[in-house]
């Protein structure tokens, strides 16, 4: 069989997981193919850990490894950014004025932090969504005496939906141990069923939540939409409520990265985001493209986490080796466990994913639940991560 190009566009979550899938898989069966990785950064992240580098102060080291790393596993890595993607012509070009052709195109570029569809949403408050903002909020978290702290989602979905009651109730828990009196309220857009986002992901799950708000006084609130946040003020304008703050700790709506944002990749219902189709995550036109990234989950039933885009990423693979020479069965995105914190505690959680052929997407969240809560997950959850980048760490190894 002659070789096979694959070209994967972004050196995240979604591309580590595609491209060592597709080397490792053409190693066992013995075919060739190219796999080559075209990205921005030097680093590959994971980001759950910047809420370790806010809270904790862990080093930015600790969160990331070199990319060009991959190439231990066979991938052809680029560091130039993508600059556009022509699907009729198979062609990405970059911002450093090269060009690539493939026969299989994986994109995994995640979401831009689209501060400016809010008003003051830029110029206000901290966050920890991109790594030098994270040690920002980490000064501003150490030197914190007391007073009001809101942590905002401007709207749904977000990256990592549990992650503003993570937040807060680590934050309550740290701050109770280091005697700091805070007041702390999540805003967060209230469900299309009614409910907050502590009852989004079904009873079990918010058992768990509500047992620590209540335990640190956690106040949470839903909201109908936010309309402005004035940082000369300091207040928080929704349109079913007014929140004053001395610290606010912000969560980023999702834009569509630039590559990505033209008629043949908008999704049109849904302008924030990228088409792609479930349950194989291929283009609805182009069936040689896939789009694992979180840029793509909406418009297939999933949302923006890495648990998802990582078994959408195995998915694409195995459709890919299937394509090629029947090399893998059709694949349905797999249940997923994330381990996340609560407090000083820990929980791991398991949604299972469904593919429903009635309406072709997926379903998930009214069928999680808590598997395990203990202190002893915070261990798992950082040793899951550490080993993500294990991997890609090659110190004094040949
Ligand atoms: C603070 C925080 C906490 C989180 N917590 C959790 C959690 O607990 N559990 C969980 O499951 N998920 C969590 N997530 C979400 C998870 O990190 C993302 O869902 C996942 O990383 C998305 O994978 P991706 O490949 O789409 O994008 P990313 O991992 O964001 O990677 C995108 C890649 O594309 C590259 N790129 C972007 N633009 C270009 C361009 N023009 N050209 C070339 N390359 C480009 C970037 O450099 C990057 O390498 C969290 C996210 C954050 C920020």
């Amino acid at each position: 069989m002659a070789s096979k190009k694959v070209l994967v566009l972004g050196g995240g979550t979604g591309g580590y997981v595609a491209s060592t899938y597709l080397k490792d898989a053409a190693r066992e069966y013995g075919v060739d193919l190219d796999v080559t990785l075209v990205t921005n950064s030097e680093w590959f992240y994971m980001p759950p850990l910047w809420l370790d580098v806010a809270v904790e102060g862990l080093a930015l080291d600790e969160t990331r490894a070199p990319i060009r790393n991959l190439s231990k596993y066979g991938v052809d890595v680029v560091v130039d950014p993508v600059a556009s993607i022509d699907p009729a012509n198979r062609l990405v070009t970059t911002e450093g004025g090269r060009a690539f052709d493939y026969d299989y195109l994986v994109i995994a570029m995640g979401v831009t932090n689209a501060w400016s569809r809010y008003e003051g949403l830029s110029e206000a408050g901290l966050h920890n969504y991109d790594p030098e903002s994270a040690l920002r909020l980490h000064e501003a978290l150490a030197s914190f005496r007391g007073g009001r702290v809101v942590i905002l989602a401007p709207e749904m979905p977000y990256r990592c939906g549990i992650y503003p009651l993570e937040m807060s109730t680590v934050l309550a828990a740290k701050f109770s141990k280091r005697g700091v009196r805070a007041d702390i309220t999540v805003v967060a857009p209230r469900m299309p069923n009614g409910a907050t986002i502590a009852e989004a992901l079904g009873p079990s799950i918010s058992r768990l939540w509500r047992k620590y708000l209540d335990k640190y006084g956690v106040k949470l609130v839903a909201h109908d939409g936010l309309e402005r946040v004035d940082p000369e003020r300091r207040v928080v304008v929704t349109r079913n409520s007014e929140h004053e703050y001395d610290l606010l700790i912000k969560v980023p709506p999702p834009g569509l990265p630039g590559p990505l944002d033209t008629p043949e990749f908008r999704f049109e219902q849904d302008p924030r985001f990228a088409k792609a189709r479930a349950p194989d995550f291929r283009h609805p036109t182009y069936d040689d493209v896939y789009l694992v990234g979180d840029h793509s989950m909406p418009p297939t039933g999933l949302t923006l986490a890495g648990v998802f885009i990582h078994t959408a990423a195995i998915v694409a693979a195995k459709s890919i080796l299937g394509d090629i020479d029947g090399l893998a069965e059709p694949a349905y995105a797999a249940p997923v466990t994330c381990a996340a914190y609560v407090a000083d505690s820990g929980w791991l959680g398991t949604c299972e994913v469904a593919y429903d052929t009635s309406t072709g997407m997926y379903t998930w969240n009214d069928k999680c639940y808590v598997t395990m809560e203990s202190p002893l997950i915070r261990l798992v959850k950082k040793g899951f991560y550490a080993g993500w980048l294990s991997r890609l760490r090659f110190d004094g190894v040949a």
